[in-house]
């Protein structure tokens, strides 16, 4: 499915789940970050699984939810059902929904829609209000889900952020088509991309797909005549996935040898937890534990050794 509208030429709509303002961890300076659906990954960890959907989504929360039934009257599929004194729906039927009338019926805001579409100018009128608050370096983040699968929504907005002298940042899996990755990224004035691992098998054991097309895609835009931009790998720190000495000094030299000069290590959190069970999904990661800060600071010694910057979580000098 295309999570782009495109009814007509000047209706383009992008699918957006979440739009934070005032974002001072996605880029330099404040930013306003756009959070857009749909992702061709599926890592186990992802903090944002509402985003991995390429329509509007429901979300319900049992913690909100007060049991009154409105909702199960409302619904016209009879997609819900009462277990254990707990609303249980019908994923097969929800997920795919377009009326969603349990939404509005709902007083108590236990059944939510995750993922509204915005037309360009919608995007651009809420920078536009926002601009005063970014300071010298701050400007905009597009993050996802992964922002490249909508081109056709992005790479007109991006060209209106150029016009109006907007920093442009990029949270990006690099698992894009390469042409579509440097024809946008031509208007990005930085891209955060991950290398999760570097063996294609264990990537594709955590993340769903191979990582040979997100290393090709990072050396070609290291190695592009690309002319104002800045590059920053990272690697979100998964104990007993990513951590051990050899992935990580073989992620170091490869970063090394593109010609990158940062990296940029996350520790592994739960802040996506909650969000499975409003999906009614499973979280795979229940027994994951975080990185010790002993464990960040002797990846950071690895990765310097090998002659990088490296910065650990939001530590960063921008
Ligand atoms: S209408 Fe809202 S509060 Fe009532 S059962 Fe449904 S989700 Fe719960
Ligand atoms: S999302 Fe649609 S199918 Fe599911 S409970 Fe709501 S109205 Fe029914």
């Amino acid at each position: 499915m295309n999570t782009t509208v495109n009814n007509n030429s000047d209706q383009i709509k992008g699918l957006v789940f979440s739009i934070q303002s005032y974002s001072v961890h996605d880029g330099p300076g404040t930013r306003t970050t756009v959070f857009m659906n749909d992702c061709p990954l599926r890592c186990k960890w992802c903090c944002n699984p509402e985003g991995l959907f390429s329509n509007p989504i429901l979300l319900h929360s049992n913690v909100k939810c007060v049991m009154c039934g409105d909702c199960i009257e409302a619904c016209s599929n009879g997609a819900i059902s009462v277990e254990k004194e707990d609303l249980v729906f019908d994923r097969s039927i929800c997920d795919k929904c377009t009326t969603m009338e349990c939404v509005d019926v709902c007083l108590h805001e236990g059944n939510s829609i995750s993922g509204k579409y915005y037309t360009i100018a919608e995007l651009m009128h809420r920078f536009s209000r926002e601009r005063a608050f970014w300071g010298d370096k701050g400007g905009i983040t597009l993050s996802g889900g992964e922002p490249l699968l909508q081109k056709d929504f992005i790479l007109p907005l991006l060209k209106e952020c150029k016009k109006a002298y907007i920093h442009t940042c990029i949270e990006s899996t690099a698992n894009v088509n390469s042409e579509y990755w440097l024809e946008v990224l031509n208007y990005v004035d930085w891209v955060f991309t991950d290398i999760k691992h570097m063996d294609p098998d264990k990537h594709k054991s955590m993340c769903g797909v191979k990582n040979n097309l997100i290393l090709k895609n990072i050396k070609l835009l290291a190695q592009a005549d690309w002319w104002n931009g800045f590059v920053v790998p990272r690697i979100p720190i998964i104990p007993g996935f990513n951590d051990d000495d050899e992935n990580i000094i073989k992620t170091a030299q490869y970063v090394k040898e593109i010609g990158l000069e940062v990296i940029n290590i996350l520790p592994f959190h739960r802040l996506g937890e909650s969000k499975y069970r409003q999906l009614s999904r499973t979280y795979l990661l229940e027994n994951q534990v975080a990185p010790t800060e002993e464990k960040m600071v002797h990846i950071k010694t690895l990765i310097e050794k090998e002659g990088l910057t490296c910065f650990i979580g939001h530590n960063t000098p921008f």
